[in-house]
């Protein structure tokens, strides 16, 4: 039983199935953010996806607005990226030697793109900023970095590291198994504050190799930095010779086709990529000015390869979404029914005196149970997650997918229709009186 005293949805299958799972894999699943471990019930074993919906193993149909965490801008099972996918499997899936794909999905980025000169197609997120990481400290001949609590930038050793106490600290590593000595070259602040930024270079003088930022940080909440600070983090960056790193893994593509360097015209010296330069599979990438990318080998002496690296399937789908998104106005229209879509929820929220903030950019959205402006992760109150998890359970009752988890951003894809996004509103404002009111 749930709020309204009405039986949940049935669940039985992906129960059984989630059961099964959990005899092969840890806690049941092969990414621990897919548990659910932070709301009710357990996880939704999804059957298939089209457009905006997915449909689980008891046949229930959402919408969904977790869209593979960020990758299927188009949303689910777009034919042009299918169509693609199935010609070039024809030819065979994998050769581990240069293929033209590669040229035309790095032609179709540099093109758009005036940020970066030369990029390096990897298998996911976490290689793509892994591998930055080592250019930057090659190329600057420097160890240390410096990261933001609350950004999230995969799960390489160097960046399982999360703030001490103290304004600049070096990091304690956030999982077993990453050897202090790792994190003792990772210093870590906090986002929006440029004190701990001048601090954090004055005590480590020409030591820092790069600052990496998520400049739309968006895997803790959505803790929206002033385009201000971010300009200061570029010059001071540059006065201490130091790389900035953005990890434009979620916003890359997502803001519009530049990300989030193109959003805020601010130049970083790398850029990774992940999610959405995939079209939903596995595909991450890094680049840079030629200067910096030539430090790689085999140009240079930073090794960095993969056997799967660049891999055409993958690139396929790569070329078919990224080329819908330059058709004319397409972020123009997404944006716009996103905006509209977090506007009207906000509307809802405010007229009914609801501690309740719909923090938005692009097509992203943050759910978040206060009536604070939130930059920064410890502005996050760890008890508000309690209206998220009701919220989440009322939300699946209604067709709604969202992430399980209240740190988490949602999107909108370009398959969300008017009707679809109408929808999802009533159950929102639904799900919104039953936290509220009971
Ligand atoms: C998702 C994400 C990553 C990790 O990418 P994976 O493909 O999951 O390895 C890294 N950085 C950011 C900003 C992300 O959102």
């Amino acid at each position: 039983m749930n709020t309204t005293g009405k039986p949940d949805i049935s669940r039985e299958k992906s129960a059984e199935l989630y059961e099964k799972a959990k005899t092969y894999f840890p806690g049941g699943v092969n990414s621990p953010v897919r548990a659910f471990k932070s709301v009710y019930g357990t996880p939704l074993f999804i059957e298939k996806g089209d457009g905006c919906h997915v449909w689980d193993a008891d046949g229930n149909q959402f919408i969904d607005f977790c869209c593979s965490w960020g990758p299927l801008i188009l949303g689910h099972n777009h034919a042009k990226v299918r169509e693609k996918v199935v010609e070039v499997i024809q030819n065979g899936i994998s050769f581990g030697a240069p293929t033209a794909l590669e040229n035309e999905l790095a032609e179709l980025i540099l093109k758009h793109n005036k940020f970066i000169e030369k990029i390096r197609f990897v298998s996911s997120g976490t290689e793509a900023v892994m591998s930055a990481i080592r250019l930057a400290r090659g190329y600057t001949k420097r160890d240390k970095i410096l990261k933001f609590e609350g950004c999230y930038h995969g799960h390489s050793d160097s960046l399982l590291v999360k703030a001490g106490s103290g304004l600049v600290t070096f990091g304690e590593t956030s999982s077993a198994g990453v050897p202090k000595a790792f994190a003792d070259e990772t210093i870590v602040i906090a986002l929006n504050d440029k004190e701990a930024l001048q601090k954090a270079f004055e005590e480590f003088k020409d030591q820092i190799a790069a600052v990496i930022i998520e400049p739309v940080p968006a895997n803790n909440g959505l803790l929206l930095q002033h385009k201000e600070y971010l300009q200061y983090l570029r010059e001071i960056s540059a006065q201490n010779g130091t790389l900035l790193i953005f990890d434009e893994v979620i916003s890359g593509f997502r803001l519009g086709f530049e990300g989030a360097a193109g959003y805020y015209g601010i130049k970083p010296d790398i850029i990774t990529y992940g999610k959405i330069i995939g079209g939903g599979m596995p595909v991450g990438a890094y680049g840079a000015s030629t200067q910096i990318m030539d430090t790689i080998s085999p140009v240079g002496p930073v090794y960095q390869a993969g056997t799967l690296s660049g891999n055409p399937v993958a690139m396929g789908a790569g070329i078919a979404q990224l080329t819908e998104l330059l058709r004319s106005g397409f972020y123009r229209d997404l944006n716009a029914k996103a905006e509209e879509f977090a506007e009207a929820i906000q509307r809802f929220a405010t007229a009914r005196n609801y501690k309740f903030k719909v923090f938005t950019i692009g097509s992203m959205f943050w759910f978040a149970f206060t009536d604070k402006d939130i930059r920064k992760a410890e502005d996050i109150d760890p008890a508000s997650m309690e209206k998220f998890k009701i919220m989440h359970r009322e939300l699946l009752n209604r067709g709604i997918y969202l992430g399980p988890s209240g740190y988490e951003v949602g999107f909108v894809s370009s398959a969300h229709t008017k009707v679809d996004l109408e929808k999802a509103k009533r159950a929102i404002f639904d799900s919104l009186d039953l936290v509220f009111r009971g």
